[in-house]
């Protein structure tokens, strides 16, 4: 018989997980609040997540466990890695953040462009997590409308120089390798970018310090400039002018991420509120005892049903190798969005202390906002479904 998985709010799926696949649920779940909660305050008041925690986490697998074994994954698929990932998300935000940064889209994206050859000379240290990866598209003047970028690649002899600056760029300060796009033939728009991995010191990369924002404390992002960088032709992914396709389909697999996320993060404060509800007395009674409470959980738990299975089903269909772009952005767009009402709600049941710093319900309120801005914001993945749907009709 098939264990059960992991209770969604009482709300069991129809899309049973494989035996494995609830094994690996536990493990990860064991994991998350064994090794990594305790740790959840400690990285937000520090902004720093110690090496040696990230090291725990690619011994447990979890930087590789989408990948196939032979590039050094554990070979559980997407679904396997969104449920790991459901999970992490039940942690600070900003540990999952790393893991996505580096192996949901840097990884990802060599995964996608790469040849066999750079998928076996860059994929198992990202894997592993003996070396951590970013992924550079956005520029100052190029964020929702990437293909604009405007980093300038030119050929020269046997390889490339690039010159240009990227923004907002997770694990900057603390990544090995990048994917950094540029453009070889600006006149062609879009179809002039490509793709290109680019290691730590290379001469002319200049990674700017570690940006101060609102949340994800404790994860890292910078700017980059190149300055005259020479980056040799074996460096290049995929052929030339196909680095924005390569670009788009990452996102694909990156939101799936950011979507399973949400619902980890959104699963967490609904426990936390459905607790709240019944051990607070106001009025000479539990509040949970009042409908406008009710209602909240009843929505908050309805919504993140709905959200999980959005995820499960986009993660089957790639697992069955279908291109996903518009399921993936319905599940970002629905799981961010559910996110930042489930977030809103648990701070409102937690009343003023949900306020205060001493609980993590104010942390999460805030790691919380980034979701439907980062990867293509929520107005970017409404443009995605409908012209899908446009271009079908
Ligand atoms: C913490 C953080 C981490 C990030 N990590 C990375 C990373 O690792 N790699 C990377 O490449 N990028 C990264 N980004 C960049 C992120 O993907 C962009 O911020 C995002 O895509 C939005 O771009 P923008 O900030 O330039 O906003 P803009 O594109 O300027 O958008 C501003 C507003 O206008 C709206 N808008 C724009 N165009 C339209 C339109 N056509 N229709 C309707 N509304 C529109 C947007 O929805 C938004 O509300 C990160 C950003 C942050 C803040």
């Amino acid at each position: 018989m098939t264990p059960a998985a992991e209770p969604a709010t009482g709300v069991a799926s129809s899309l049973d997980l494989s035996e494995e696949l609830v094994l690996l649920q536990r493990t990860i779940r064991q994991f998350v609040e064994e090794r990594l909660r305790p740790h959840e305050m400690e990285i937000e008041e520090r902004e720093d997540i110690p090496r040696s925690l990230i090291d725990e986490m690619a011994q447990v697998g979890l930087f590789g466990i989408g990948f196939p074994e032979e590039v050094g994954g554990q070979g559980f698929g997407k679904l396997g890695y969104l449920v790991a990932v459901e999970q992490v998300a039940r942690a600070n935000a900003a540990i999952w953040n790393v893991v996505g940064g580096s192996v949901g889209l840097c990884a990802t994206a060599i995964s996608i462009g790469g040849d066999d050859a750079q998928k076996r000379r860059f994929l198992p240290d990202l894997l592993s997590a003996r070396k951590i990866g970013a992924y550079a598209l956005s520029e100052p003047g190029a964020g929702s409308d990437a293909g604009s970028l405007r980093t300038r690649a030119r050929r020269d002899g046997d390889g490339y120089v690039i010159d240009g600056a990227k923004t907002f760029i997770t694990n900057a300060p603390i990544a090995d390798v990048f994917v950094v796009f540029a453009n070889l033939d600006p006149a062609t728009g879009p179809k002039g970018i490509t793709a290109f991995v680019v290691d730590r010191g290379t001469p002319g990369l200049e990674i700017g310090p570690n940006d101060p924002k609102m949340g994800l404390h404790g994860s890292t992002v910078a700017q980059l400039h190149f300055g005259e960088m020479r980056v040799p032709a074996d460096r290049r992914l995929g052929a030339e002018g196909r680095g924005f396709p390569i670009a788009l389909a990452t996102l694909d697999h990156g939101r799936m991420g950011l979507a399973a996320s949400s619902v980890g993060a959104a699963q967490r404060l609904l426990e936390a509120s459905v607790a709240q509800a019944k051990a607070r007395v106001q009025f000479g009674r539990p509040i949970a005892t009042n409908e406008a409470i009710q209602w909240m959980l009843a929505d908050a738990a309805t919504e993140i049903h709905a959200a999980r299975l959005m995820v499960y089903d986009a993660a089957i269909r790639i697992d069955r190798g279908e291109r996903v772009t518009r399921q993936a952005a319905m599940a970002k767009l629905f799981a961010t969005e559910t996110l930042g009402r489930v977030a809103d709600a648990a701070l409102q049941i937690h009343g003023g202390m949900g306020y205060m710093k001493e609980l993590w319900i104010e942390r999460a309120y805030r790691d919380a906002r980034i979701a439907r801005i980062y990867e293509g914001t929520s107005e970017i993945q409404r443009l995605v479904i409908a012209q899908g749907l446009l271009e079908e009709g």
